[in-house]
């Protein structure tokens, strides 16, 4: 399921195909995305004449779909949103995008405009790292001081009494279980809330 989205890109141009396969992966019958889709994705002109862009029904649907597959534990990367996105442009024979995937531009605004939403972090980056843990017992000097960023509580201060995690991306220090609310924790890597919402 991890690599749904991959599969459903590069395995067929047989768009049937291809909506069957998401679908699977969201978990819902394909008619009812289908419908969805075909109801809810319409383009439409700015007067000023400007490329056509995704209604915002769409876009919130879209979303809807990240936030999902995020919560399956499937987070999207930010080039998986934008083949996403460019699927629905050609499924829905829009011709929002010039290729078959969304422009960087359209992204960019996509998630300004959906601030809430959780991007997993390229693979070239999170590949070779996994997360690095303070352990209780692994307190040591060297690495003394940090101080929560969510929290605020000072690594071996009374209050202290979490584990700690790093950040891949910024290599900041969190209390994991403080971190994993703001952030996104995964098997490779913990990214935290700022650079969760960094464009990739
Ligand atoms: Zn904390
Ligand atoms: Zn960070």
């Amino acid at each position: 399921m991890a690599n749904a989205i991959k599969e459903f890109n590069a395995t067929t141009n047989d768009s049937r195909n291809k909506l069957r396969t998401i679908a699977r992966a969201w978990g819902i019958p394909k008619s009812t995305l289908q419908r969805r889709l075909a109801g809810k994705i319409a383009g439409h002109c700015h007067q000023s004449g400007r490329k056509p862009v995704m209604s915002k029904e769409a876009e919130d649907e879209l979303a809807d779909m990240i936030r999902m597959l995020a919560a399956r534990g499937f987070p999207l990367g930010a080039a998986e949103v934008r083949q996403l996105a460019g699927q629905f442009s050609i499924l829905n024979n829009l011709n929002l995008f010039k290729k078959t995937v969304a422009g960087y531009y359209w992204f960019v605004g996509f998630m300004e405009r959906h601030r809430d939403l959780r991007l997993k972090k390229p693979e070239v980056l999170s590949k070779s790292l996994k997360p690095k843990r303070k352990t209780s017992t692994a307190k040591s000097s060297a690495s003394a001081g940090s101080i929560c960023p969510v929290c605020r509580v000072k690594e071996h201060s009374i209050k202290d009494v979490l584990p700690w995690i790093q950040c891949h991306v910024c290599e900041t220090w969190y209390h994991e279980p403080c971190g994993e609310k703001c952030g996104l924790l995964d098997d490779d890597n913990f990214t935290c809330r700022r650079c969760v919402v960094t464009v990739s």
